[in-house]
């Protein structure tokens, strides 16, 4: 059995960043397990630009952002299994992480671990998830399978489109099968509000004439071997149909993008405790879930617009993970002083949905401590505020604010060095 100080689970920007981080902390004995043949995840199938804004200041295409981590991974030495899927997570008796895997070249894999890094990344709401009526004809993707398909596979999965939801991807490929000649007859989005960023709304859909239609649904899809049309409808405030408002679009593809799910199944397996908001794990400060030296960043965190967040929150992810596996013995934290430790729960009020990280230790925090957050509605002129008790920590005002982008703050550590052990954080949304 094979023994590492960290094993990366997923191979995408969160992994590599995840990996460099740790190795960059001094932990030598790192492995990344990648189940595709080869490194970089979702970004491979990303090749439109304005990706690395942040990070590099520079607007790259998502393989071009890929490689420079990938080459420094590389430089670097750190050992990749790539086309290794990791089927298992458990615990030894000592604290140790069991990884088991398999590939074609080696069979059943098994690694031991004194921390792991969960970055496998999310997948898309497939139809069958959605409760759309009508056949079921070929002609039905999702945005991400039709990317891979034309991006990667050459293969241009239909002429004339309608794309269901207005999340990026969906708004990326609405342009992508315009550039390759299909002709997209619209956008439909069941919300009154784009999940997508503003300027991929702008630059994907406004500049090629698509027409997004908020608070419409497909009602009906039709044709029996392919898809032939599609019936939308506009749909009230409680999501419903309104009937007298269906209307007939022919076309032979119906995209979907309604949604991404964080990739967690061996998560749960492994007794990590997942929010039911984000869909990813419960994590503290450090990016630690409930089960100790296991760590979590990326979209199996959560849903990330940015690939540039995705890097940084690895990054911290990775170094947290090379600090816990560099302590001598893993079970060696006083259990009083860990039961004694103030714990704060950052809890989302008035239109603030879920923020990241869920928890917070004050005494592990550097000098600040970046939490993201998502609203659950679009607000215009409000005011985010948190809140120790009655006293206001931190307060930001906002001229709008859409779930379809991530926010984020800092809180100062001396902000919360009054709180006591049972104290909550409340973090809120209020409108001027
Ligand atoms: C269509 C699309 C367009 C986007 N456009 C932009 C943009 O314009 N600008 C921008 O900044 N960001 C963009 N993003 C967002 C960005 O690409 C993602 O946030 C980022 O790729 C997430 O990184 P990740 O490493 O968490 O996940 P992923 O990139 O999905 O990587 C996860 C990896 O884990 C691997 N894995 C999963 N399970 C296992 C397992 N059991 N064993 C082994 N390996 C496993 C997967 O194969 C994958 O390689 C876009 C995303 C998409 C999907």
């Amino acid at each position: 059995m094979e023994r590492y100080d960290l094993i990366v689970v997923g191979g995408g920007p969160a992994g590599l960043s995840a990996a460099l981080s740790a190795r960059r902390a001094g932990m030598r004995d790192i492995l990344i397990l990648e189940r595709d043949d080869e490194l970089g995840g979702i970004l491979n199938q990303c090749i439109h630009s304005g990706f690395g804004l942040h990070t590099f200041q520079e607007e790259l295409t998502g393989p071009e952002y890929a490689a420079r981590y990938v080459s420094q991974v590389q430089q670097l030495g750190i050992p990749c299994r790539t086309s290794t899927m990791v089927l298992d997570l458990s615990l030894t008796a000592s604290g140790e992480k069991l990884v088991t895997a398999m590939n074609r070249r080696e069979g059943l894999l098994s690694f031991t671990a004194r921390s792991v890094v969960l970055a496998m990344g999310c997948r898309e709401r497939p139809r069958g998830a959605l409760n759309l009526p009508g056949y079921r004809p070929a002609g039905i993707y999702t945005a991400g399978t039709a990317q891979r398909l034309v991006n990667m596979e050459g293969f241009l999965p239909g002429r004339e489109v309608v794309v269901l939801g207005s999340g990026d991807i969906g708004l990326i490929m609405a342009r992508r099968m315009t550039l390759e000649g299909a002709r997209v007859k619209a956008v439909a989005e069941l919300m009154p509000y784009s999940g997508g960023l503003q300027r991929n709304i702008v630059q994907c859909l406004e500049d090629f004439g698509i027409p997004l239609l908020l608070s419409h649904t497909v009602v009906d899809i039709r044709g029996k071997d392919r898809v032939t049309g599609v019936t939308l409808a506009e749909v009230d405030d409680d999501r419903r149909p309104i009937p007298g408002t269906e209307e007939e679009i022919a076309c032979d593809t119906l995209l979907l993008s309604c949604g991404l799910l964080p990739e967690n199944e061996l998560s749960d397996k492994l007794g990590v405790a997942l929010s039911p908001i984000t869909g990813g794990p419960i994590v503290n400060e450090s990016l630690e879930t409930n089960i100790p030296g296991v760590f979590a960043c990326g979209n199996v965190l959560h849903v990330h617009d940015l690939v540039d967040y995705v890097s940084e929150e690895a990054g911290r992810a990775g170094a947290c993970a090379a600090a816990y596996a560099a302590r001598a013995d893993l079970s060696d934290r006083d259990p009083q002083a860990v039961a004694e430790e103030v714990s704060l729960t950052l809890r989302p009020e008035g239109g603030i949905r879920y923020t990241v990280p869920q928890t917070v230790r004050p005494a592990h925090i550097e000098e600040a401590l970046l939490v993201r957050y998502r609203v659950g509605a679009v607000y215009t002129d409000c005011t985010v505020s948190v809140w120790l008790g009655d006293v206001c920590i931190m307060k930001q005002k906002k001229k709008k604010v859409t779930p379809g982008e991530m926010q984020q703050f800092f809180l100062k550590k001396e902000a919360l060095s009054a709180a006591g052990a049972s104290d909550d954080i409340f973090v809120r949304l209020e409108k001027a």
